[in-house]
């Protein structure tokens, strides 16, 4: 029998050889004709309470980082509203398991069809609350994988992951999915490798596969020949794998000399838990959109979270973005939907037009400050008539929160290089106090390609001439002016890319945790050549 090959987008990278697995089909519903609706309504009531006591279990095991996704579920399984359109239904006659998978699936079909990234890609939570809850009215059970084995269906919720021993191998392939779901989230910080998009793929549950998740391959019933190139690819990557582990203590410095800086892009507050300050030079990007995922935040909040990043970093430096909502991601709350959100109201212009919102995190930075080496930068700048606004609203608060006698700092005021218009034309920009390129936006701006759109991946690439001409335009301007510049993007830790961007001259790259003792190995192998110090 031939193989199938099937291409998708990495969204962990790694490498898994292991039987497929079908997982997320929906418990069967059975109707249960004709209902008796007292009976139903206490089967519902106990399948409920038995989910929430499961999830309670999960919780109490959890890791920070999925506890809050449990989280996320609980409050989910918590929406009376949901619970009550099922009752309704059951007083209606019918059984508790079509009244329940109804709700919840026209449910999912929303969040589906959500033009937003964000809520399309929590679908899996709310279908994973579906499946549990039936499971419970169906007396279904939950199938285990073999350790090792490939997960193979149209995507994959949160607990499942959660339920899987990965500690043996194993690696995820979904037809559909995200880069951006709850679940690639958890398979880069466990290392799992996962595609996503990969379409229709021909495969039977227990076929051999092979996953190459860093060329974005899944071989169903491979040949010789095909086992034979993944034996080389996966060793190959185990030994890089390895030596960027020992690259990890090092100071990052090129083949020929020149010390790179290498700083960390922070998602979370709890991403500095499992994570040694020496091994960095210092936090390059701290988004600030997770203090926003439930609401607005208030200024005690904001300022405990920032004032603990900068304890940990001691006196590295730590850039706190400003709040980047819209776009990709929204608040709920603050932001609106719109027709073309990556080109309407997101990052400072949201900021400037709801100065309540952004005067509460200035106060909250500005108090933060003078507990480490704090720099603020502001997203989305496309004017320097922006950028002025926001450090009059900085001045403001500093002067307000002095005159009140509290402690507070005005930090050094940087921008994001991420509107073409600023790396085209960066002249008015001298009087900023640091660039930092955001190569994921400039990228998709440059090259009309949205980020999120996996039918236009392959134009999305940061190596393209004109993104690195900008890159290179925005390094030289800086170097003329005195004005340190960084980049912060993902091609930044992306090994293959790294060379590219030195040669742009750049000598500080901000890279997500898990990508750091790669991109320290990638950049210890690389020359500098086109820069100063190449
Ligand atoms: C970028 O655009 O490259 C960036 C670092 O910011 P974000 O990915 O948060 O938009
Ligand atoms: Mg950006």
């Amino acid at each position: 029998m031939s193989s199938v090959i099937a291409h998708g987008v990495v969204a962990a990278p790694g490498y898994a050889s292991g039987p497929l697995f079908p997982i997320g089909q929906s418990p069967e519903v059975v109707a249960l004709h004709p209902a008796d609706p007292d009976r139903e309504r206490i089967r519902l009531t106990d399948a409920l309470a038995a989910a929430a006591a499961a999830i309670a279990d999960l919780m109490a095991s959890a890791a920070p980082d999925a506890a809050e996704i449990i989280e996320f579920q609980q409050m989910l399984l918590a929406d009376d509203s949901l619970a009550a359109q099922a009752y309704a239904a059951i007083g209606a006659g019918t059984d508790a398991a079509t009244a329940w998978a109804g709700v919840l699936t026209v449910e999912i079909a929303g969040y589906e069809a959500s033009p937003d990234d964000y809520f399309r890609a929590r679908a899996a939570d709310l279908a994973d609350i579906r499946d549990r809850v039936l499971r419970h009215l169906t007396g279904g059970s939950d199938l285990r994988p073999q350790p090792g084995s490939i997960l193979f269906g149209v995507d994959l919720a949160p607990s499942a992951f959660l339920a899987v021993d990965w500690s043996r191998g194993g690696g995820i392939a979904l037809s559909g999915g995200s880069v951006t779901s709850h679940v690639a989230m958890l398979a880069r910080s466990r290392g799992v490798p996962m595609l996503v998009g990969l379409g229709r793929v021909q495969a039977a549950p227990g076929d051999p596969a092979l996953l190459d998740a860093e060329r974005g391959r899944l071989v169903v019933l491979p040949g010789s020949e095909e086992r034979h190139e993944y034996l080389k690819a996966s060793t190959g990557y185990l030994q890089l794998a390895h030596a960027a582990r020992a690259a990890l203590p090092r100071p990052a410095v090129t083949a020929d000399g020149a010390r790179i800086d290498m700083l960390v892009n922070l998602a979370h507050a709890d991403d500095v838990s499992a994570l040694d300050p020496r091994h960095c030079d210092g936090v390059g990007l701290m988004r600030t959109e997770f203090l926003f995922a439930d609401g607005l935040p208030d200024e005690e909040q904001q300022y405990t979270q920032y004032r603990r990043i900068l304890e940990w970093a001691a006196d590295r430096p730590v850039t706190i973005r400003t709040l980047d909502a819209g776009g990709d991601k929204p608040v709920p709350g603050l932001t609106v939907p719109e027709a073309n959100p990556f080109l309407g109201l997101r990052g400072i212009r949201l900021s400037l037009s709801h100065p309540d919102v952004f005067r509460t995190q200035i106060r909250a930075l500005l108090r933060a400050a003078p507990h480490g080496e704090l720099r603020v930068m502001f997203p989305m700048i496309a004017s320097i008539a922006e950028y002025r606004a926001a450090r009059a609203l900085f001045e403001a608060e500093c002067l307000a929160l002095r005159t009140a006698g509290t402690a507070c700092r005005l930090p050094p005021l940087g921008i994001m290089v991420e509107v073409p218009a600023v790396a085209i034309h960066p002249q008015p920009f001298a009087e900023v106090a640091f660039l930092s390129i955001g190569s994921n936006d400039l990228t998709q701006y440059v090259m009309a390609a949205g980020r999120d759109n996996g039918a236009v991946a392959g134009l999305a690439d940061p190596a393209h001439p004109a993104v690195l001409k900008l890159i290179a335009d925005t390094v030289r301007f800086g170097d003329a002016h005195g004005i340190p510049v960084s980049l912060c993007g993902d091609a930044a830790g992306e090994p293959a890319q790294i060379p590219r961007l030195l040669a742009t001259g750049l000598r500080s790259l901000s890279v997500a945790p898990a990508q750091l003792a790669f991109a320290k190995a990638a950049v210890i192998r690389a020359p500098a050549a086109g820069g100063e110090d190449g």
